[in-house]
């Protein structure tokens, strides 16, 4: 426990597919903050076969939240440690009011403040194309879109040359399934961080290179207590 720290935590949120693992690629370039995507650290479980790996691939495969008891260990536990450049990103965390409550709690125990919780508003049309054309990386985790973002030679990583793969939840009927389960659950979360006032809504239909300098724009200003 340090009370002393002076670190800030920046919320990525919104649907699957509205853009939140492109966003935090960027803002990681501009602000060196320790990295905290939830669904990142449940696919590398998996690929491990570590015990949470089995547990999440049932859940995650269905289109279906993992549960809280398992998520909120996990985060707890990255949020204790130092935070990197003053801060945390948080991607696809929380995704329900208990996880947003659970992390108000580990911010004060830690000296975290709770900065802005940005919201990619993104309509279903460019979330199934979004998510059907995505294309990543199985070892080194680089994402690509077969229209969007086309890798140099078709099917390949860019960066380490491996084989790139679909992701088992982007096969359309989970598509469907998570998006029906982010409106249950997930959709309460931008209330409760409306009514903290560190909602800002940025529109996911845009094309990164528009939406991103809104992005940084609040990132910088929430910086100025
Ligand atoms: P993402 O990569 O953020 O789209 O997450 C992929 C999948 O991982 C989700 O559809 C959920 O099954 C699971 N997941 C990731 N983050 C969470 C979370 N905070 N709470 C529950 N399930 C999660």
């Amino acid at each position: 426990m340090s009370g002393s720290r002076d670190n800030r935590a920046i919320i990525l949120f919104g649907p699957p597919g509205a853009g939140k693992g492109t966003q935090a690629d960027r803002l990681l370039r501009d602000l060196g903050f320790e990295y905290i995507a939830t669904g990142d650290i449940l696919r590398e479980a998996i690929a491990k076969k570590t015990p949470l790996g089995r547990r999440a691939s049932e859940y995650m495969n269905a289109g279906q939240l993992v549960p809280d008891e398992v998520m909120i260990p996990i985060v707890e536990e990255r949020l204790a440690k130092e935070g990197r450049g003053g801060g945390f990103l948080l991607d696809g965390f929380p995704r329900t009011v208990r996880q947003a409550e659970m992390l108000d709690k580990a911010a004060e125990r830690n000296g975290i403040r709770i900065g802005r919780a940005i919201y990619l508003k993104t309509s279903r049309e460019v979330i199934v194309q979004r998510l059907s054309g995505r294309r990543v990386c199985p070892k080194c985790g680089a994402t690509y879109h077969v229209r969007n973002i086309p890798p140099k030679v078709q099917g390949v990583c860019d960066r380490c040359g491996s084989e790139l793969a679909q992701r088992e939840d982007d096969q359309e009927q989970a598509i469907v399934r998570r998006l029906v389960e982010y409106e249950k659950q997930t959709a309460d979360v931008i209330n409760y961080y409306r009514g903290k006032g560190v909602l800002a809504e940025i529109d996911g239909d845009l094309p990164v290179d528009e939406s991103y300098p809104q992005i940084a724009r609040l990132v910088a200003e929430d910086h100025s207590p």
